[in-house]
């Protein structure tokens, strides 16, 4: 089965046990066609059927140095620099197919992490990690998983270490070790696509003390084993995937994807050693969390262009509506808007083009110009929206509701007065203005502008990271040199 196409994606989904959910205050017996999961199911979908189309195969699939099998890239540990290129040609080409977060890139790192921490954990203490997630893996790419990436705990009062928090739950942690594996309790928050994964591979979400070692664990179950319990996120206008006319579609804006976000709780839940990948090796956490942290933040050069590019699209498809497309103040926001996204994709490309190898065999990204990239992304998604707001008017968010579409009446005066451009149908500028406040308002923009700010961490984190990989001794020595200072 290694290459799925999106309705075999979905058969798997509705063969796992049943998921305990809940969303809005209601238990959900059937997330698979519940609208606004559906909606981001659909999303990760693409990234099945896409695979199987001859044009984007080579973006879309890759060989595993595993098996040589031709697998889901989604499965695949990178080869070569080209590889990490490729992963970042798949995320802009998915981001421009949905618009939105299409969930699946977390699992993609988190293995690539993994697999070489569990290498380097293996060559220090002797232990059997590194072939354990070897098999984890291959059966990852036989069956084509999606795998949420389970990093984020809720970390509680953010003054303590997880040891000191007052109520020890707040992280992930081993609550009871037994012969045959461990019992795990704890959170984890913000997960992407959680309820449309197969599969949780849990990491640890900070460098670990010794007095922290129950913490310390990197390990995974399925998604429907017993003891979990998901939450799902309510997002912005997320009610309008209920509106059950077409009218009410327009007003969706991205009416057939969305993006997911879950909290996930796990209450004892048992996992045996088999699928245990570290567990108190402390000093490995900061490896793990940084080199996830590194693919991740590559991630967003890749898919924030490729919905950046929908933003670019709506900008000039709203300026011809509105007939401005040729004044020479739009065409300069439109230009702005492209520097602006195409820098992003400079940094998520430059950042795979300068990666290296790692002990284990698989490549790493450049990690301070993964961070770099992460940075910008923080803000430029930012001023693009603004701009694309700017060109827009202000009517994408004064329209009045699609249904009024539905009264004849009605629609002869919507259709009189919101007329746009001559030759220009009433509707599709409504449609394309919808679209516009779901990028920048509605429940995309939860995945283009506070998923940019905080997803892969919070800008802080990558500030951190830029400081201590920024090498300012070196710099230091090139300017006292030209200045003629001996040291
Ligand atoms: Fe993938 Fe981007 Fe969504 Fe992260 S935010 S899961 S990188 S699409
Ligand atoms: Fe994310």
């Amino acid at each position: 089965m290694t290459l799925m196409t999106g309705k075999e994606y979905i058969e798997s989904l509705r063969e796992r046990d049943p998921l305990t959910i809940y969303l809005m205050g209601q238990k959900i017996e059937n997330p698979i066609e519940h609208p606004i999961i559906r909606a981001s199911i659909n999303s990760i979908v693409l990234t099945y059927d896409l695979a199987h189309k001859p044009e984007y195969r080579d973006i879309m699939t890759a060989k595993s140095i595993l098996t040589g099998n031709t697998i889901n890239r989604f499965c695949h540990l990178h080869t070569s620099t080209e590889d990490l290129q490729n992963k970042v040609k798949m995320l802009r080409l998915l981001g421009q197919s949905c618009g939105t977060c299409f969930q699946r890139c977390v699992g993609m790192d988190a293995l690539n992490a993994v697999y070489l921490t569990t290498y380097e954990i293996d060559k220090q203490h002797g232990t059997q990690y590194y072939q354990r997630f070897v098999d984890y893996i291959k059966m990852a790419e036989e069956k084509d998983w999606v795998i949420d990436g389970c990093m984020t705990d809720p970390k509680g009062d953010r003054s303590k270490r997880p040891s000191e928090q007052k109520d020890p739950d707040v992280f992930v942690h081993i609550k009871e070790r037994r012969d045959d594996g461990v019992i795990i309790r704890g959170a984890k928050a913000h997960q992407t696509g959680a309820i449309n994964s197969h599969e949780h591979l849990i990491m640890p979400t900070l460098a670990m003390r010794d007095h922290d070692r129950d913490f310390t664990i990197c390990c995974a179950v399925p998604a429907d084993v017993d003891g979990i319990t998901y939450y799902y996120g309510r997002q912005s206008c997320d009610l309008r995937r209920l509106d059950e006319t077409i009218e009410g579609d327009i007003d969706c804006g991205n009416a057939v994807y969305g993006g997911q976000e879950c909290l996930v709780i796990f209450e004892d839940v048992f996992v045996p050693n088999e699928r245990i990948f570290m567990n108190g090796e402390n000093e490995f956490c900061g490896r793990l969390v940084e080199s996830f942290s590194a693919y991740h933040r590559q991630s967003y050069g890749g898919c924030k262009v490729g919905v950046g590019d929908v933003l670019i699209g709506a900008a000039a498809t709203i300026a011809e509506y509105n007939g401005v497309l040729k004044a020479s103040h739009i065409r300069d926001k439109i230009t702005e808007m492209t520097h602006l996204n195409e820098t992003l994709y400079s940094c998520g490309i430059a950042c795979s083009a300068a990666g290296q190898e790692t002990p284990a065999g698989n490549y790493l990204v450049d990690q301070l110009l993964a961070n770099i990239c992460k940075q910008n992304v923080t803000r430029f998604p930012y001023e693009i929206a603004r701009l694309l707001q700017d060109i827009a008017g202000g009517l994408f968010v004064t329209l009045p509701s699609s249904k009024e579409l539905s009264n004849p009446e009605s629609k002869k005066i919507i259709e009189k007065y919101l007329v746009g451009a001559e030759g220009i149908d009433t509707v599709d500028r409504i449609k394309i203005l919808r679209l516009i406040e779901n990028l920048t308002l509605g429940r995309a923009a939860v995945g283009y502008l506070t998923e940019s700010m905080h997803g892969a961490g919070s800008p802080q984190a990558q500030r951190i990271m830029i400081n201590r990989l920024s090498n300012i001794e070196e710099k230091k020595k090139l300017a006292k040199s030209l200045a003629g200072i001996e040291d």
